[in-house]
């Protein structure tokens, strides 16, 4: 018998302010300019049901941005903490280097069947950062052995502008968000960049269908001419989300992935954020019958519940490092916590739920239903844009929806939508000016329409000011 969540709340006002105070004067926000966060006492969460997140007081929000995109199945899933507290009574950590654990070697197993073809190895690290971390450094120490040594030309990574993978330097050589990354440029690797198919602000002025997906010739140019010097490319499948959900046109992943199997470009898939049945299939490569050689999953991987990331590698690939110890094939890299037992033992779980809950099939109206409801959003005078893919959207605000002039970055309307949306009872976290929805796969029907009224009247409410 679990106990309610929220049985212990709310706490006592004198505890809450010790806690709040505690907060402000020791802990360092992610992503968050500390004179703000310290205006105000912090909201601070003490248990989640469901898709549900429950503060300190007690008041309940809907998690409209899944606790920053992995909370697939809800909170307090009893299957996963069941299979956490199993593995507890067997054993919480033991290393992969040099040792195999039991839970590890299941899901790898798991990861390989369910992966896109081909993809039959996985090398386990921490978080969406470290996953593109390996990534990169195994397509480039393959492109190396596979030319013969040190002599290959192929060292360069193509990645786009606009791209998120993380924030270590390796991810971070290959972003493209100048808020985040362009004070970092002296540490970083050089990568090539070319532009992101952001239609809403075609960077050739083009309209799509029509254009044809023209953005992509700056790609076929690049590697025309360049081609033997790369050894792989980068991409967000169908959406680049941290940049603010923009989604790619139908076709454009496909023709990226013909492109780089002709130069011999390796194509690594950062799935970081849109695996797991976000974009409506389990892997959003699928929907363009693509198999990338490197794909990147860290996230939703284990529900939400710890951190664990996954590169998975084509066989040929995995051989490629294989050999006697003295050529030097060895990748010498991993972490200390890599494939740790407990976050295996959850992905195991959460794997699992899918299969239960028959999560795929139960998407498909609530993805049709975001559809429908998001309409109602393209006729606000402040809404520039609205794009959805799957079960995610972005609505872009705008100060001018005849010229696209975006809002003065100074005026924060993102975020102050999203503070407004606290007071109504959901919690969701902007992309700039580009109001993010991602809630859990398990949101039902009605909690979905509660969810975007809300976004709806404060969207409304900050806009019209
Ligand atoms: N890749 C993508 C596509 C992401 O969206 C993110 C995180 N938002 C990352 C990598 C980095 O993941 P993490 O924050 O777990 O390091």
């Amino acid at each position: 018998m679990t106990t309610p969540a929220d049985a212990r709340l709310p706490l006592d006002a004198d505890e809450i302010r010790r806690l709040g105070e505690i907060d402000h004067r020791h802990l360092w926000h992610p992503f968050t300019q500390t004179a703000e966060w310290r205006e105000q006492p912090p909201l601070i969460i003490a248990a989640g049901e469901g898709p549900y997140l429950i503060d300190v007081e007690g008041n309940r929000y809907l998690d409209g941005v899944s606790s920053l995109w992995v909370t697939l199945h809800g909170h307090r899933r009893e299957e996963i903490n069941a299979a956490i507290r199993d593995q507890l009574d067997r054993i919480a950590h033991s290393t992969l280097l040099g040792l195999s654990h039991i839970p590890a070697i299941e899901l790898a197993g798991k990861l390989a069947q369910l992966a896109p073809l081909g993809l039959t190895r996985v090398f386990y690290s921490d978080n969406g950062s470290t996953a593109v971390e390996a990534a990169i450094k195994i397509a480039y120490q393959f492109a190396q052995q596979r030319a013969g040594g040190a002599g290959s030309r192929k060292r360069r990574i193509v990645s786009f502008r606009q791209a998120y993978h993380g924030d270590t330097l390796g991810a971070v050589s290959v972003g493209g968000i100048d808020q985040f990354h362009a004070c970092y440029g002296p540490l970083l690797f050089p990568s090539l960049k070319v532009d992101s198919p952001y239609c809403y602000r075609c960077p050739l002025d083009l309209l799509h269908p029509q254009c044809g997906l023209a953005c992509l010739e700056e790609l076929e140019d690049l590697l025309e001419r360049q081609g033997h010097t790369v050894a792989a490319l980068i991409v967000e499948p169908l959406v680049q989300a941290a940049a603010g959900m923009i989604t790619s046109p139908r076709g454009y992943l496909r023709r990226v992935a013909d492109l780089c199997r002709q130069h011999q470009v390796l194509l690594i898939a950062d799935e970081v954020a849109v695996g797991w049945g976000r974009t409506g299939t389990l892997f959003a490569v699928e929907q363009e019958g693509v198999c990338p050689d490197l794909l990147a999953l860290a996230k939703g991987l284990t529900g939400g519940y710890l951190p664990l990331a996954a590169t998975l590698a084509r066989e040929e690939i995995f051989q490629g490092f294989t050999g006697a110890y003295a050529e030097g094939r060895t990748f010498f890299h991993g972490h200390t916590y890599t494939g740790n037992p407990l976050a295996a033992r959850a992905a195991l779980a959460a794997l699992e739920i899918f299969e239960k809950d028959r999560t795929l099939e139960t998407l498909g109206p609530k993805i049709r239903r975001l559809a429908q409801r998001l309409e109602e959003f393209r006729g606000l005078e402040h809404v520039g844009d609205v794009r959805q893919c799957g079960f995610l959207a972005g609505i872009e605000l705008v100060e001018d929806r005849a010229s696209r002039k975006p809002y003065s970055a100074g005026e924060r309307r993102g975020m102050r939508v999203a503070l407004e949306a606290r007071r109504h009872g959901l919690i969701i976290r902007p992309l700039g000016d580009v109001v993010a929805i991602m809630p859990p796969l398990t949101l039902g029907l009605s909690e979905l329409d509660r969810l975007l009224e809300i976004v709806h009247t404060c969207i409304r409410a900050v806009t019209d000011a």
